[in-house]
C-alpha cells in the first residue's frame, strides 16, 4: 500500500512513513494510493470480537506492519483501559442507535484512535531504523491534551508535553491534565488563549536551532493531530464494529444497509466512516452534523465553502472549528486524485478563506446529507431522548440526534437503522446537560463536580472511572508558565 500527498501525487510513502511524518511537507495530507476492499463477508466479519475486528480492517491500509506488530500495538490499545468489554457498544434509544465512542480512558472518542496511535508510532519507528525517541508536543484547548496524553504515558521510547491555556479550560479538564500520571508526561498551563499555545508550539517546531539541539539528543518531534492517517485509520473499525453488531443482533440481515451519522468537527470521524463505505461496509447516507459553526452544512448544500463568517462559542465545543482539516483528503478523493485541484482549492482557502468545486466533483458529494442544530435544538434533543426513555446523550451526540431525527421525520431517508456516533460521555459537560434536562432556570453556576452530582441523581448510567478519578487523585503537574517561556520549559523536559 503506497500513500500519497493530496498536493503531490508523486510523493510516495509506506503506511509507517506517513505515520512517522503526519503532515507532508508540501502542506497536504497522506491519502491511500488505492482504497483496499475488506477480505471477508460482513457474516464473518460479525464474528469477530472488536480487536479481532480491529486487526482486518487496519492491516488492510497499514500493510508494512508484521501480523504481530500490529497485533501488539491493538493489544496495548484496546484493553483493560476501557470499561466496556464490547469497546464500542450500542444502545437503542428512541428509534435509533447509539454507537457509544467514549468508554476509554479519557471518556471521549478521541481515545478510539489516541490510545493506539503512540504504539503506531514506536512500531514506524522501529520498522524504519529510527533509534530517536518521538517527542510529542501539543497545545490543547482541552480535550485532545489529555486524550493524547493518557495514550502516551509510559510508552517507551516516547515523551508528551502539553501545553493549555490559563483559565481556557472547565474545571474538570484541567484537573484531568493535572493529575495525569506517567513518567514521560508533562503538562504545564500557559499565561495566554489557545491560540497563543498552539502558535508557541508551531514555533517550537519550526526553530531549526533547537531542532538540532533535540537531534543531538537523539529526539524526534511529532504531533498527534488529526490529520494522521494512525489516528485515521482506527476510526474506521468501529463502524464497520456497529454495523456486525446489528448484524449478530439479528436487527438487520447480511448486506442490508444503514445510514451514519456523526457530529463533526474537523472532518475526521466522519471521514472514517466515508472510508468503512468505500472497503464494502454497507452504509448509505453519511450525514455530517455540525454545531452553529455550520460551514460544513453550506459546503454540501452550495458545494461552496466559505470560511468568512462568525465563529460561535457552543455548548459542543469539540465541534467549534470553521476549517475542517481533514475535507481535505474528500476534496481530494472526489476530484478524480487531482492533487493540482486540490493544491489550488487549499490554496484559496488560505488566501481568501472559501473555494467552490467543480459541478463534476458535486456528484461526489451525493454520499453525503449535512444539517445543523441551533442551542436550542440541541439542548432540545437532549430533554426529548431523557423524557422519552431515560437515556442520556451528551452535547455533540444531541447534535447529530438532532439532525437525524430531522431528516427521519422529513421523510427524506429510507426506513433503514441510523447509526449515530456518541462522542462524548455526558458526565464530560454535566453542566450543559442538567440544564437541558433541567430547563428550569435553575442554578447553574456551581462548580462541575456539583454538577456532575446533579448528572448522577438524573440518570442510572455509573460515574465513569476518569471521574471518579479526579475527584481524589493529588496534583502532579502544577507548572505555569508565560508564552516566551515555552521553548525554556520543552528544553527542561528534555533534560
Ligand atoms: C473531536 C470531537 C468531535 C469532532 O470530531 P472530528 O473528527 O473532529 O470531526 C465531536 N465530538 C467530540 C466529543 C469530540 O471530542
Amino acid at each position: 500500500m503506497i500513500y500519497n500527498s493530496t498536493r503531490n501525487k508523486n510523493l510516495k510513502l509506506t503506511a509507517t512513513e506517513a505515520i512517522l511524518k503526519g503532515l507532508s511537507d508540501d502542506g497536504g495530507l497522506f491519502v491511500p494510493e488505492t482504497i483496499p476492499h475488506l477480505k471477508s463477508s460482513m457474516k464473518e466479519l460479525s464474528e469477530l470480537g472488536y480487536k479481532e475486528l480491529a486487526y482486518e480492517i487496519m492491516s488492510l491500509f497499514l500493510d508494512d506492519l508484521t501480523e504481530e506488530e500490529l497485533k501488539g500495538c491493538i493489544e496495548n490499545a484496546y484493553g483493560d483501559n476501557f470499561d466496556d468489554p464490547d469497546i464500542a457498544p450500542m444502545s437503542y434509544a428512541d428509534g435509533s442507535y447509539y454507537l457509544e465512542l467514549y468508554h476509554g480512558p479519557t471518556i471521549a472518542f478521541k481515545d478510539m484512535a489516541l490510545q493506539i496511535l503512540p504504539h503506531l508510532m514506536t512500531a514506524s519507528a522501529a520498522k524504519n531504523g529510527l533509534t530517536k525517541d518521538i517527542v510529542i508536543l501539543t497545545a490543547t484547548s482541552g480535550d485532545t491534551g489529555k486524550a493524547a496524553m493518557a495514550g502516551f504515558a509510559d510508552v517507551p521510547h516516547t515523551k508528551i508535553m502539553v501545553f493549555f491555556p490559563d483559565g481556557g479550560v472547565s474545571d474538570v479538564q484541567r484537573l484531568q491534565m493535572v493529575t495525569q500520571k506517567g513518567d514521560n508526561v508533562s503538562v504545564v498551563s500557559v499565561d495566554g488563549n489557545f491560540d497563543d499555545c498552539q502558535t508557541g508550539v508551531k514555533q517550537i517546531f519550526n526553530d531549526m536551532e533547537f531542532r538540532a539541539l533535540a537531534d543531538a539528543k537523539d529526539y524526534r518531534f511529532s504531533s498527534a493531530n488529526s490529520i494522521n492517517i494512525g489516528r485515521l485509520v482506527p476510526q474506521i473499525v468501529y463502524y464497520a464494529y456497529a454495523y456486525c453488531n446489528l448484524l449478530k443482533n439479528e436487527k438487520i440481515s447480511e448486506n442490508d444497509p444503514i445510514n451514519v451519522c456523526v457530529p463533526t468537527g474537523n472532518f475526521g470521524n466522519i471521514l472514517a466512516a466515508y472510508l468503512a463505505k468505500k472497503i464494502g461496509v454497507p452504509i448509505d447516507k453519511l450525514i455530517c452534523a455540525s454545531n452553529m459553526n455550520n460551514v460544513l452544512t453550506d459546503f454540501f448544500e452550495s458545494g461552496t465553502y466559505d470560511r468568512n463568517r462568525s465563529f460561535h462559542l457552543t455548548m459542543s465545543p469539540s465541534m467549534d472549528i470553521l476549517i475542517s482539516s481533514n475535507l481535505e483528503r474528500l476534496i481530494y478523493f472526489i476530484s478524480g486524485c487531482d492533487d493540482k485541484a486540490t493544491a489550488a482549492f487549499m490554496d484559496e482557502l488560505a488566501q481568501k478563506g472559501s473555494y467552490t468545486i467543480t459541478p463534476a466533483m458535486k456528484e461526489g458529494l451525493k454520499d453525503f446529507i449535512a444539517g445543523c442544530a441551533s442551542e436550542e435544538e440541541t439542548a432540545g434533543e437532549i430533554r426529548k431522548v431523557y423524557n422519552d426513555t431515560g437515556y442520556v446523550i451528551d452535547t455533540h451526540t444531541s447534535v447529530a440526534s438532532c439532525v437525524a431525527r430531522r431528516l427521519k421525520e422529513s421523510g427524506s431517508l429510507s426506513d433503514i437503522p441510523m447509526v449515530i456516533a456518541s462522542t462524548a460521555s455526558p458526565y464530560k459537560f454535566a453542566r450543559s446537560i442538567v440544564g437541558a434536562i433541567r430547563n428550569d432556570g435553575s442554578d447553574m453556576s456551581k462548580d462541575d463536580l456539583t454538577m456532575i452530582d446533579e448528572l448522577m441523581t438524573l440518570t442510572d448510567m455509573p460515574e465513569p472511572n476518569a471521574i471518579k478519578e479526579i475527584r481524589h487523585a493529588d496534583i502532579r503537574h502544577d507548572g505555569h508558565i508565560s508564552v516566551d517561556e515555552m521553548k525554556a520549559a520543552v528544553q527542561g523536559f528534555l533534560n
